[in-house]
């Protein structure tokens, strides 16, 4: 490429501004009680330290209906918006990320499955994870007036990709129907169990009403990308401050000492472009 032709691509890429919106995933907010556990269960220290830094460097919460109006090239979010999402439905979400996030007035998701309200996490537990106190239906109504999006994550917890039509179809559209005569109110977005799904399992998901669905896939939001397989970025109870900060800085699930070098690098070779 003649270098001449390189300076319209960089000028127009300058000039647009930055569109690129991150979705957070965590599991629990508690004081992890083993160290398998810890992978997913943030400490209520390291959560309000997360979100401290996160105002404080200029980041802005937005809520999840922004993010979809955001890739739907509906309303442009500006540089560092961000959403802020929890699987499963700890009861430690309400202990000990809700007074943080309403003292920074953070809106947030969180995916419940709504026949495990008031149970706990099995499906973990047979992996040997502790077991957990899932949030009982008075708990959800409650996050919910304070301000939390409910959305769901099936009914039991289930690896969708797996059943057979008419049980994904019940796991997904039951759980809808059950959390909105739950809570009384709708019910607008999915995430998908294990991350897992497929072109069917999307198909189901766009078809029951939602209008997203959160995966386990890394990145950043772009205008123009599926609002049913929204990209998120996975903090992990063990992440330290400086792989908190790398995770947002460069849209990946990766922290790694050398990632400033390799990113800057992968992106001088997608600017010159192959050869
Ligand atoms: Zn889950």
């Amino acid at each position: 490429m003649p270098p001449q032709a390189l300076i319209p691509e960089r000028a127009a890429r300058q000039a647009s501004p930055v569109s690129r919106v991150l979705v957070l995933m965590y599991h629990q907010v508690d004081a992890p009680r083993s160290a398998q556990e810890q992978r997913f269960c943030t400490s209520p220290a390291d959560f309000a330290a997360q979100m401290q830094w996160l105002a404080g460097a200029g980041y802005r919460a937005v809520d999840l209906d922004a993010v979809v109006g955001h890739v739907k090239g509906c309303a442009m979010l500006p540089e560092k918006s961000f959403h802020i999402s929890f699987d499963d439905g700890f009861v430690g979400v309400l202990e000990h990320a809700l007074p943080t996030l309403a003292a920074l007035r953070m809106p947030a998701t969180l995916f419940a499955l709504p026949r495990r309200t008031g149970l706990t996490n099995d499906w973990m537990h047979r992996r040997g994870a502790p077991r957990r106190a899932l949030l009982s239906a008075p708990q959800l109504q409650l996050l919910a007036d304070e301000g939390f999006t409910i959305g769901s994550h099936s009914c039991t917890h289930a690896r969708l990709p797996e059943l057979d039509a008419d049980a994904a179809r019940q796991e997904i559209v039951d759980s809808k129907s059950e959390l909105e005569a739950m809570l009384g109110r709708e019910v607008r977005h999915f995430a998908y169990p294990y991350g897992l799904f497929d072109e069917r399992v999307r198909e189901i998901v766009v078809q029951a009403g939602y209008a997203s669905a959160c995966s386990t896939r890394s990145g950043f939001n772009r205008p123009g990308e599926d609002p049913y397989l929204l990209r998120r970025i996975d903090i992990a109870g063990t992440d330290k401050q400086w792989q908190f900060r790398q995770k947002l800085q460069y849209g990946s699930n990766e922290a790694k000492r050398l990632q400033p070098l390799a990113y800057y690098a992968g992106r001088l070779r997608a600017r010159l472009g192959p050869g």
